[in-house]
């Protein structure tokens, strides 16, 4: 069998967490069995659907690398298929015109409610063998029902949750077109997932009350059924639906907050699914893994504090260049020339880094005059350490300009002037970036150059720490 996904999103918002796990989960099943991941857009809820929104959504697959083989298919231009469907339906007797309004549907469910029954279309309009009709009003156009089987049950064995029975008396004969002829939500699933030969869909367990309504649709058209799994919704950290106040639930807005493609894919893939206890995995190894086994039946929580950790290792080893370009536009106030280049400054700070944001503030060290504290700069430049500066600026002019030799030389002013670390390396922090937290000194000052370095040096000492 070949595998054929979907991911079917409807275009009224932006692409969130809890779609964009559903969309991996599809992709990295389709590539698993080598098989066709479909991108399929349902717009027909024409008051809530906007072309910005499937944007929001293209752009989030596209960040995400989730790259489908076919699509996106848009509802909206299928109508005349539907339309096609409903037709033969009505005319295999699997469909049929209710021309109950919509004051009489309420009123009947009023009555059953009032009995103490589930609310339901009672059936006036629903032929049977031998059964008179009532006399179609004039004037009033008909919706189409579907004539949903009265007795027996829909069962099917959910990827997720197992094996799952509803009752065919649980289900209504549900409204397929209104009243203008467009057709409604389950039965164009159905109707897709039918024409684009779906094998698994795989969705939000707020999807498991249409599974049985989708399930009888096809079986009255006669299609192949695909599987269906369920994926419990991601919740927050205090197990509460995810909601803004968690974060960004946006896909979109995590690149803004400075944070890698593969490190988002690597943190969905665990939401609701596990492979042993692998925590970090490159999507070669998810795809690999990926087929149906091991996901949970219990709701997944967001944890930002692990998408950061994430963040970090894929920061860490992210080539130097690519992730430039990414911290580079958020660095609007960098003064670039003559300074360091970028890569290497990333080279040095990113194994702290949690997100290219924080990459790009600590990089600003690099490119900006310092404007230390005085109060600072009158603490740790004493008279000694003046000297000292003095000593170690002398020694710049002859070393080596490398880490190695850098460190030689501050130990030998230190040495001299009877010093300990701390008491020259805080001054040269202070002096040549204008701050005392710095990554190693050595590194910091073969980064900056001989002649900054100098420069920032003398320039301090002369006007009491301040570089002009
Ligand atoms: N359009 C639905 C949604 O965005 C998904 C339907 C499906 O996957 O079957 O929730």
């Amino acid at each position: 069998m070949k595998v054929r996904t979907r991911f079917a999103p409807s275009p009224t918002g932006y692409l969130h967490l809890g779609g964009a796990r559903t969309a991996l989960f599809s992709w990295a099943l389709a590539r698993h069995y080598g098989g066709t991941f479909i991108l399929r857009i349902e717009d027909t809820d024409l008051e809530r659907s906007t072309p910005a929104a499937v944007e929001a959504i293209i752009d989030g697959m596209e960040w995400l690398g989730l790259h489908h083989d076919e699509g996106p298919y848009y509802q909206m231009q299928r109508m005349d298929r539907y339309s096609a469907v409903l037709a033969a339906m009505l005319a295999a007797g699997t469909a049929y015109h209710c021309y109950s309004s919509s004051s009489e549907v309420e009123a009947m469910r009023e009555k059953q409610r009032a009995l103490g029954k589930k609310p339901r279309y009672d059936g006036t309009w629903r032929p049977e063998l031998g059964k008179i009709l009532p006399p179609i009003p004039t004037e009033r156009k008909p919706v189409i029902r579907f004539k949903n089987p009265l007795d027996g049950e829909v069962t099917w064995d959910d990827l997720v949750k197992g094996p799952i029975t509803i009752s065919n008396r649980e289900l209504d004969d549900l409204v397929i077109a209104r009243p203008d002829g467009t057709p409604t939500y389950n039965f164009c699933v159905a109707v897709d997932d039918w024409d684009m030969q779906i094998t698994h869909v795989i969705r939000g367990d707020d999807h498991v009350n249409n599974t049985p309504r989708q399930l009888n649709i096809l079986y009255a058209l006669g299609a192949p059924l695909p599987r269906y799994g369920h994926v419990p919704m991601i919740l927050g950290s205090d197990g509460e639906k995810l909601s803004k106040r968690h974060g960004a639930v946006s896909v979109m807005d995590y690149p803004a907050q400075g944070y890698l493609p593969e490190a988002m894919l690597n943190y969905l893939s665990r939401l609701g699914w596990s492979h042993g206890d692998d925590e970090v995995f490159s999507m070669e190894q998810m795809c690999s893994w990926f087929n149906l086994e091991h996901l949970s039946k219990s709701p997944a929580q967001f944890n930002p504090e692990k998408l950061a950790w994430l963040n970090n290792h894929y920061i860490r080893i992210a080539d130097n260049k690519r992730l430039a370009a990414l911290v580079k536009p958020a660095m609007p106030d960098a003064q670039f020339e003559g300074a360091p280049a970028l890569d290497a400054v990333i080279s040095l700070l990113k194994e702290r880094a949690h997100t290219t944001v924080e990459l790009a503030n600590n990089a600003m060290l690099f490119y900006r005059q310092p404007t230390p504290d005085p109060t600072l700069l009158t603490q740790h430049i004493t008279d000694t350490v003046r000297l000292a500066l003095e000593t170690f600026v002398e020694q710049c002019a002859t070393i080596s300009w490398t880490k190695e030799e850098l460190t030689t030389s501050i130990k030998s002013t230190l040495a001299h002037h009877k010093l300990k670390m701390a008491e020259l390396a805080m001054p040269l922090r202070l002096l040549v970036t204008g701050q005392l937290q710095t990554p190693s000194i050595d590194a910091v000052l073969e980064l900056f150059g001989r002649e900054e370095v100098v420069r920032r040096i003398l320039q301090g000492i002369k006007n009491n720490g301040k570089v002009t």
